[in-house]
């Protein structure tokens, strides 16, 4: 039977959620029996591939490299799981969103000239360092997500609660004591 072929990606987050994904300890074995990781910030491969079964996105949309992957992996993936609170509500990256900047110049001009001590300048660097977007946002506000899967991080419990419903080949639910950390 083919594997399930499962990708994890990282968009603006703090890699928080992928050390709560290594924290499933000895399930990890049992994963790697049983699917195929295909793209994932853990293994080397550059371009996120065609045909994913499911796909845990963490972080939130923050610039326009974040919104070019998120249509990309969702036009390649089956499930879409919106990985920690950053991918679920923005979370930690949308408080610039409530300095009540409207712009991305405006958020970079705050950050590099007004708040710096020494050697202020915006860093530009096109094609290298991705343009901002004017705000940050969720993953479901810029592609459809299919699940949620809350926490910052989701504790391992948790992941492993969805990935086994998952391999199950059942609908994901999270609720009562799946949701209680530890
Ligand atoms: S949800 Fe929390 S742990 Fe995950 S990327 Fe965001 S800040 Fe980090």
């Amino acid at each position: 039977m083919d594997r399930l072929k499962v990708a994890t990606v990282w968009l603006g987050g703090c890699a928080g959620c992928h050390m709560s994904f290594l924290d499933l300890d000895e399930f990890l074995l049992e994963l790697a029996d049983q699917i195929e990781l295909v793209y994932s910030p853990v293994v080397d491969m550059k371009e996120y591939p065609e045909n994913v079964d499911v796909c845990l996105i963490e972080g939130a949309v923050c610039n326009e490299d974040n919104l070019e992957l998120a249509r990309k992996i969702r036009a390649r993936t089956k499930v879409l799981v919106a990985f920690g609170d950053c991918a679920v509500t923005a979370n930690v990256p949308a408080i610039r969103n409530q300095l009540g900047l409207d712009n991305a110049e405006s958020v970079l001009q705050h950050a590099y000239i007004e708040h710096a001590r020494h050697n202020p300048g915006i860093p530009k660097a096109p094609g290298i360092v991705p343009e901002l977007l004017a705000r940050v946002m969720p993953v479901h506000e810029a592609v459809e997500v299919d699940y949620f899967l809350p926490g910052c991080p989701p504790p391992a419990s948790r992941i492993k609660t969805l990935m086994l419903q998952v391999l199950a080949g059942e609908t994901p639910k999270l609720e009562g004591a799946d949701l209680k950390f530890g």
